[in-house]
């Protein structure tokens, strides 16, 4: 008996070994792959700073203002509504502009300029075009239901790969909202085409169940992938999932974003700057806190379904409000349902058991698809359209 159970517990620690030296190669591969595709695209530098001072002193022209404070043309145009070179030469109190004008605006056009000049659009456009392809075909397979445990983590290491190693830590689904909320909070502007990302963003979301989130979002992806890592070796009892309750996951979640909204607009201060997790896709920008958050994150990702997504994402509260009216989700088909609730079981969060039973608040779905593979009937589909009531006593 107790040869037995030695056993048990030194194949137990031998698994949990290999599993901790898949997570530690994996995660100092995509390190230092990230860093050669950062150098590739000459993308070191952090992001664009901020206007502390502006000197205006009475008699200047458009020009001497713009050398003194050292702004490029493009700001100057923006800030005097400049027509052609000439109007250089022109007095700046020529423009009928009053000083809190001038200032306010060339804080303005400073922080615009510097945002469109620190994006790399070639990447930018890159990323959104292979975003859609390949939400489309994880949109097909899932919808036919071809995604399986065997396959499922091959489409989130590629995911990983592709948008986040090779395409780097921006543009993300989360740095869309939060940024754009942070420079809001502290200059009173809007980057125009981060609200169009956003936008997008939203759209996909209504169209099919936080899809950008479930195959598209970097860090979302590996996320599940060391989940599903995880699951290999699932018989290992001391790596058990741990699916903490909703109602704490987006209680922290609501807390932290609007932390994030505070910090901005109160001290005009970026709290999720130094601990952002996508910073691994960009290692030159990943400070201390960063490397303890992102190695704290991804450490929990092998227990508890999506940490980032659920306790901390600013997309991820925005995302799960829109999903609410998603023309696309998973669905029940209550004739076929036998109530084994083996979809629930599967399911890495709470959520299958929430929309099985019709609950009144129904958890972020990251259209992962393992309930689907899991009921034995296929009463568990991606769908169009609401979802239905179980009939009564269904599930007693
Ligand atoms: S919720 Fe998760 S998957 Fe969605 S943007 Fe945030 S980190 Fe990415
Ligand atoms: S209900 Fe759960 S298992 Fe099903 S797709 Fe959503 S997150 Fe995945």
């Amino acid at each position: 008996m107790t040869v037995l159970s030695n056993n048990t517990s030194d194949k137990r620690r031998e698994r949990v070994s290999v599993l901790i030296s898949h997570f530690l190669t994996l995660i100092v591969l995509i390190a230092v792959a990230s860093t050669l595709m950062t150098l590739f695209w000459g993308e070191t530098e952090s992001s664009p700073g901020f206007v502390t001072e502006i000197i205006l002193q009475p008699g200047l022209n458009v020009a001497d203002f713009g050398e003194i404070n050292r702004l490029p043309n493009p700001v100057l145009k923006r800030v005097f509504g400049l027509h052609g070179q000439s109007e250089l030469q022109r007095p700046v109190s020529s423009f009928g502009l009053t000083e809190t004008e001038i200032i306010a605006r060339t804080r303005r056009a400073v922080v615009l300029n510097a945002e469109k000049l620190s994006k790399n659009w070639t990447k930018i456009r890159l990323k959104f075009a292979l975003w859609f392809v390949f939400l489309m075909l994880m949109f097909i397979l899932l919808k036919t239901a071809r995604i399986k445990r065997g396959n499922r983590p091959w489409f989130y290491l590629i995911a990983v790969i592709l948008f986040g190693v090779c395409l780097g830590s921006d543009p993300s689904p989360m740095g869309t909202i939060k940024d754009m909320l942070v420079l809001y909070g502290r200059e009173r502007v809007i980057f125009p085409p981060r609200l169009v990302a956003l936008g997008i963003m939203l759209v996909l979301v209504l169209g099919a169940n936080k899809f950008i989130c479930s195959w598209g979002c970097q860090l979302g992806t590996l996320q599940d992938y060391l989940l599903r890592l995880n699951y290999a070796f699932r018989k290992t009892r001391l790596l058990r999932l741990y699916k903490p309750s909703f109602k704490l996951t987006n209680t922290i979640r609501i807390c932290f974003f609007t932390l994030v909204g505070a910090a901005a607009f109160a001290v005009s201060v970026d709290i999720v700057e130094p601990i952002d997790p996508f910073k691994i896709f960009n290692p030159f920008q990943l400070g201390i806190g960063g490397i303890v958050f992102s190695s704290l994150i991804l450490g929990l990702s092998l227990f508890i379904y999506r940490p980032w997504c659920h306790f901390f994402c600013p997309f991820g509260l925005v995302g799960w409000l829109f999903e609410k009216v998603s023309i696309f989700k998973i669905k029940v088909d209550y004739d076929r349902c036998i109530a084994c609730e083996k979809c629930a079981r599967e399911c890495p969060s709470t959520v299958m058991e929430a929309i099985l039973k019709r609950e009144r608040v129904i958890p972020d779905c990251f259209t992962c698809g393992s309930c689907i593979e899991a009921c034995p009937t296929q009463a568990v589909r991606l769908a169009y359209g609401k979802r239905q009531r179980p009939p009564d006593h269904k599930f007693i």
